[in-house]
Formats: C-alpha cells, sequence, structure tokens
C-alpha cells in the first residue's frame, strides 16, 4: 500500500497519515513539501497551513474553512479565479444558512 493515506481528525485539525509514516495536511498532496506536518516517529512539526490573508478577515471562513490547500500554494487560478470561486462560495453559505430550518 505504498503512498497510501488515513484521514484522522482531532478537533478542528484533520491530518493524513501516508504509509511512509508521514503526516500530510492534505491526503492529495503527498508530494509538496507544503503539505508536510511531520512523521509519526517525531510527531509534529508545528508548521500550520498558510491561508491568504483575506481567508482570515472573511465572515464565511467559520463555514468555508479557507478551501482546498492548492487553492493558497498552487494558486493555479490566479486571484481573480480565486475571487470568483469566493463569491460562488459565499452565495451557496448564504443560501443554505437563509434557507436551513431555525
Ligand atoms: S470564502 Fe474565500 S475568503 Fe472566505 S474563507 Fe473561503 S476561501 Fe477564504
Amino acid at each position: 500500500m505504498e503512498g497510501g493515506t488515513v484521514r484522522l481528525c482531532h478537533k478542528h485539525s484533520v491530518f493524513a497519515i501516508n504509509t511512509d509514516g508521514r503526516i500530510l495536511h492534505c491526503p492529495i498532496a503527498v508530494s509538496e513539501k507544503w503539505a508536510t506536518a511531520g512523521h509519526i516517529k517525531t510527531g509534529l512539526n508545528g508548521v500550520a497551513p498558510r491561508l491568504k490573508d483575506k481567508c482570515f478577515f472573511c465572515e464565511y471562513r467559520h463555514v468555508c474553512g479557507g478551501r482546498c490547500l492548492y487553492t493558497h500554494y498552487e494558486n493555479y487560478w490566479g486571484e481573480e479565479g480565486f475571487d470568483a470561486v469566493c463569491m460562488v462560495t459565499k452565495k451557496t453559505i448564504k443560501i443554505l444558512e437563509e434557507e436551513a430550518p431555525g
């Protein structure tokens, strides 16, 4: 089972454990250095994933969580693409919150 991962959750932190012992912030990013959270033999490295500053001031972060880490580290779609997905995310959360039974 080389390269397989197991996802664990401790309160609000979610980790994946790779079969080589690495602890990862993302179960998909198995070769990206930014995803390394530690190793099962040495523990966590204390480096938390870095989100864009705009997420820290966003009123929807408590639900969104800042989305996929690839979005923050690889920036595939640039700021314009990031903001476009944010707009859809915020609108979706707002609709769901308004329609949720009280
Ligand atoms: S909606 Fe956008 S800005 Fe707000 S927390 Fe999610 S990713 Fe960050």
